[in-house]
């Protein structure tokens, strides 16, 4: 079967990197014990907690709306709301999904112009309403890089977890590419975990290099409890769960987690760098992980359609490139001849 050229317009439309893969190949010699009960998900789960440094509660699900809805489900309960960013993905891409799990949590949405939630932003919508009538503020999400590319330092994140702590809300990470954000940061994963203030973190594989699977991981124990039996309600349990474990044994153990996502970010900076200086044509946000959202106008945007790429423009306004495990050097600075073709055409 021949193979489309390579396109950007996801991150998830890598395939699966080779130590997943291999991971996976090795956990379907003979049968295991199933639903969780097998080596493969005790040993995927010892290598978050190493990785971690933590003896934190590891659960895995097929998605990032699986992981993101039954965690703030397990925060909250159906009266309670959780502030976000208006550009969170579980505002605007889980279908409601989050609501629907929690039998009708309310999501407060701040207007955020870069997609990122400020202890300003939390505090104003934590104070706004404090009577019977409205739901009570539980938690607080933050997408850790942000649905635009951007990245919460440690200290920033320790800044909204203090917030948090001031009026009693939990603190959940939407961390579909957490990894990116550890590879961007040059930290520790703790450091923008737990040791920040975060008590949920929902760590992405899919756009890491598996081919599926999100790791969810209470750092706060005590809102784990039954959430195995949460996740099967949900249709999250795999009978099959090493399939699930098995490859992030491969990436985690390896390292290849935080190798892919440099070679994202590199990527992304890559595009950064060779469209420099072209007129009309910048990023609309910092690049400091594997997205790229490019603002140009129109005819340059039809001028990359008819060269044949693919984008989405419907986040964050512009023309938006994402970078993945297995991303062509050859193909990125085909992006970028093509972009300054189209911009000086
Ligand atoms: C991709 C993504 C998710 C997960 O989406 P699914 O399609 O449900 O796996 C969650 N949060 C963010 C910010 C994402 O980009």
């Amino acid at each position: 079967m021949t193979q489309d050229a390579q396109q950007f317009a996801s991150d998830n439309y890598a395939g699966i990197c080779p130590e997943a893969w291999a991971a996976m190949g090795e956990a379907n010699m003979g049968s295991a014990r199933a639903y969780g009960d097998d080596v493969w998900t005790a040993r995927a789960a010892d290598a978050f907690r190493s990785l971690f440094a933590s003896d934190c509660e590891v659960f895995f699900v097929f998605n990032g709306t699986a992981a993101n809805s039954l965690s703030l489900a397990a925060i909250c309960q159906s009266y309670h709301s959780v502030i976000c960013s208006s550009a969170a993905h579980v505002e605007t891409d889980e279908c409601g999904a989050p609501e629907f799990f929690s039998n009708g949590l309310k999501l407060l949405a701040a207007q955020s112009a870069d997609g990122k939630l400020t202890p300003e932003a939390i505090r104003a919508l934590a104070t706004a309403r404090t009577d019977i009538h409205y739901p009570k503020p539980q938690a607080v999400t933050i997408t850790q890089p942000t649905e635009t590319g951007l990245v919460y330092t440690i200290d920033e994140i320790k800044a909204i977890a203090a917030t948090c702590r001031e009026f009693g809300l939990s603190l959940h990470m939407d961390g579909a590419r957490f990894a990116n954000a550890c590879a961007s940061l040059g930290c520790t994963p703790a450091d923008i975990t737990w040791k920040a203030g975060v008590d949920v973190l929902c760590f992405g594989g899919t756009k890491n290099g598996m081919a599926v699977g999100e790791a969810i991981l209470f750092f706060n124990k005590a809102l784990a409890t039954d959430f195995d039996y949460r996740c099967k309600q949900a249709g999250q349990l795999a009978s099959k769960m090493r399939f699930l474990a098995a490859p992030w044994v491969g990436v985690v153990e390896s390292g290849a987690w935080l190798r892919n996502a440099a070679h994202g970010n590199a990527c992304a900076r890559r595009l950064a760098e060779g469209i420099a200086g072209l007129p009309g044509v910048e990023p609309i946000f910092p690049v400091e992980a594997n997205a790229l959202f490019l603002k140009a106008p129109e005819p340059v945007l039809d001028g990359l359609r008819a060269a044949g790429w693919r984008f989405y423009t419907f986040i964050g306004g512009g023309a938006r490139f994402m970078f993945a495990w297995d991303t062509d050097l050859a193909r990125v600075d085909q992006l970028i001849a093509d972009i300054r073709a189209a911009a000086v055409a």
